[in-house]
């Protein structure tokens, strides 16, 4: 049984939950931004809500592959308000809420990603570090840092994220977009991130080397990858 106290704190460790570094039965919300009659930004005919929408799905089948439990918080062609989207992750218990976003700028110089938290949060400026940091290294793009968002609603206890994955009107951002490949490496970074967060540093392997595959070894015992462990080991 899930416990929670009063979510006076952010920090994983502190308010009663799972505490240690294993993903299975953690919970995440998946947040595709927009949807539905929002595009979001919109540029030669690609939507950011649609790019999203993919990588959220994308993001799920990882995070449920490594034994967690994910949610999304819209369809395919809704858009749920902020507020809604905060309701849903706060009431549905989460762990951890993530959102997905592309930009545009009318500079087409502008690129890269950035990541941002809920003013104030540790955890969420932890965990939006380690996933600024494991895509920048897996994707070559340009780090844009890690700043608090104060249009991200104050959820207690569930440390908040979003990701701005590059601008849909630079060709070199935009390219890397239209690519599945790229949007596999996303979604694997971000799962990464999330794993290195519940590790707190208890791990010994540069930034942008983990896999999937190192994933699910950690999640059945540290430091002992066999070929057995590329099986998915957590199906409910
Ligand atoms: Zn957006």
């Amino acid at each position: 049984m899930r416990r929670r106290t009063d979510g006076s704190s952010t920090d994983p460790t502190a308010d009663g939950r799972t505490v240690g570094p294993r993903l299975r039965g953690r919970r995440i919300v998946i947040d595709p931004g927009h949807g539905g009659p929002d595009p979001g930004v919109r540029i030669a005919g690609v939507a950011e809500a649609d790019l999203v929408w993919d990588l959220a799905r994308r993001l799920e089948g990882r995070t449920t592959g490594a034994g967690m439990d994910a949610l999304l918080t819209r369809c395919e062609h809704t858009c749920p308000t902020e507020a809604e989207r905060a309701a849903l992750a706060q009431g549905a218990d989460a762990d951890l809420l993530l959102s997905l976003h592309v930009e545009a700028d009318p500079s087409m110089d502008a690129e890269g990603l950035a990541t941002f938290h809920q003013p104030g949060s540790t955890a969420g400026e932890t965990l939006a570090g380690y996933v600024r940091r494991e895509l920048a290294s897996r994707t070559g793009m340009l780090d844009r840092g890690t700043q608090p968002h104060a249009g991200l609603v104050p959820l207690a206890g569930v440390p908040t994220v979003r990701v701005e994955v590059g601008y849909l009107s630079n060709m070199g951002d935009r390219r890397r977009l239209l690519d599945p490949v790229f949007r596999d490496v996303v979604a694997e970074g971000v799962l990464v991130g999330i794993k290195r967060f519940y590790l707190q540093g208890e791990d010994d392997q540069p930034t942008g080397t983990f896999t999937f595959s190192d994933v699910l070894a950690r999640e059945i015992g540290r430091n002992r990858p066999s070929p057995a462990d590329d099986t998915p080991a957590h199906r409910r």
